[in-house]
């Protein structure tokens, strides 16, 4: 292998930016040309490429987002648009792939490996971390520590207003960066899609505490928590927001809705988060190198291994219920 390309796909995440560097320094170590492409899989199929130097990922780690420019490109949901993409890459005689992005991105590069051939690594970054095969994605810590920041802020107007506020984070489908949050945040209640708590015992843990003459709550809501609620997000408004009014119902409490929305993908990412995108993004360049494709790299109990991204794509990463529980009692 003389030449790989690199790029990022689907939704940004802190620590995109370290994994690029990685890959592209470790190729380079190894004597590999490298190329970056533009808008992920956009700019694989006009070609959208420019050669890198260890010079072109200069002070880029400490910023989030990615350089590289993400996309969503529906031309590569299709055959034609995949084999376009393949064409460009063998135009320039680029025999590997490292695509940095999420379950999507895995997805459209798993197909065009197994319809055009093309060699690929792939590296997890999301701030959900909703995949199996790694117990941390690239972007989780950061999304994790800016929830608890604005957690802290909010609780500041929350506790000399003595309010409840529902504050919705991101997750369509994932609940975990919501449980993980409110857990390190103390949150009072967490509402998340895998779990049934309804908004009834939300409402009677609200009224215990008030009781007690506590009426300042946080109450996280993960956005694809539906609970009871039947809404269509296109068309309604947000659940947080018809949980905020039951609850004021409910409990006749001074009560506040944030969406926290995508400033929960921004930021400088974490030590935690460039040094696991740095472990991972060098370790994707070395998988490549020995042959290896269709794998994803991940951390798993703090040691770096790669799995099948055909095992990840057919998995599902199951929740720790546990450590909801754990909220639940220390929450009291
Ligand atoms: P993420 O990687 O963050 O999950 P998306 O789900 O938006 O983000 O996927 C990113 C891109 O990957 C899509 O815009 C599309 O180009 C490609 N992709 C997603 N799913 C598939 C699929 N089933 N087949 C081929 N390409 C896909």
């Amino acid at each position: 292998m003389k030449k790989i390309a690199v790029l990022t796909s689907g939704g940004d995440a802190p620590g995109m930016n370290a994994a690029i560097r990685a890959a592209v320094r470790t190729a380079i170590y190894n004597g590999l040309e490298v190329v970056g492409v533009r808008r992920g899989f956009a700019g694989l199929i006009e070609g959208d490429f420019f050669l890198m130097e260890t010079g072109s990922v200069s002070d880029i780690m400490q910023k989030g987002g990615t350089f590289l420019l993400s996309a969503r490109c529906d031309e590569f949901l299709e055959p034609e648009g995949r084999k376009k993409a393949a064409d460009q890459l063998k135009k320039h005689s680029i025999e590997g792939l490292i695509v940095i992005g999420g379950d999507g991105s895995l997805r459209g590069a798993e197909s065009l490996y197994r319809e055009q051939g093309i060699a690929y690594i792939s590296v997890p970054g999301t701030i959900d971390n909703d995949l199996p095969g790694t117990d941390y994605t690239i972007g989780f810590d950061t999304a994790m520590n800016t929830i608890i920041e604005a957690i802290n802020k909010v609780r500041d107007t929350a506790t000399s207003h003595e309010r409840t506020f529902i504050i919705e984070t991101m997750g369509r489908t994932s609940g975990y960066l919501t449980m993980m949050a409110g857990l390190a945040s103390g949150a009072d209640a967490v509402l998340i899609p895998e779990n049934k708590a309804d908004i009834e015992e939300v409402c009677q843990i609200l009224i215990e505490r008030q009781k007690h003459g506590r009426l300042h709550n946080i109450v996280l809501v993960a956005e694809g928590y539906k609970g009871n609620f039947r809404t269509n997000r296109d068309l309604t408004e947000s659940t947080a927001f018809l949980i905020g009014k039951e609850i004021a119902r409910k409990t006749g409490q001074d009560t506040r809705v944030i969406i926290l929305g995508h400033l929960q993908r921004g930021g400088s990412p974490t030590a935690m988060d460039r040094i696991l995108a740095s472990k991972l993004g060098a370790k994707a360049v070395e998988l490549l190198l020995d042959g290896k494709s269709s794998r994803m790299v991940g951390i798993v109990g703090n040691k770096i291994q790669d799995s099948s991204v055909e095992d990840i794509l057919n998995g599902k990463k199951e929740i720790d219920l546990d450590l909801y529980k754990l909220n639940e009692v220390l929450s009291i």
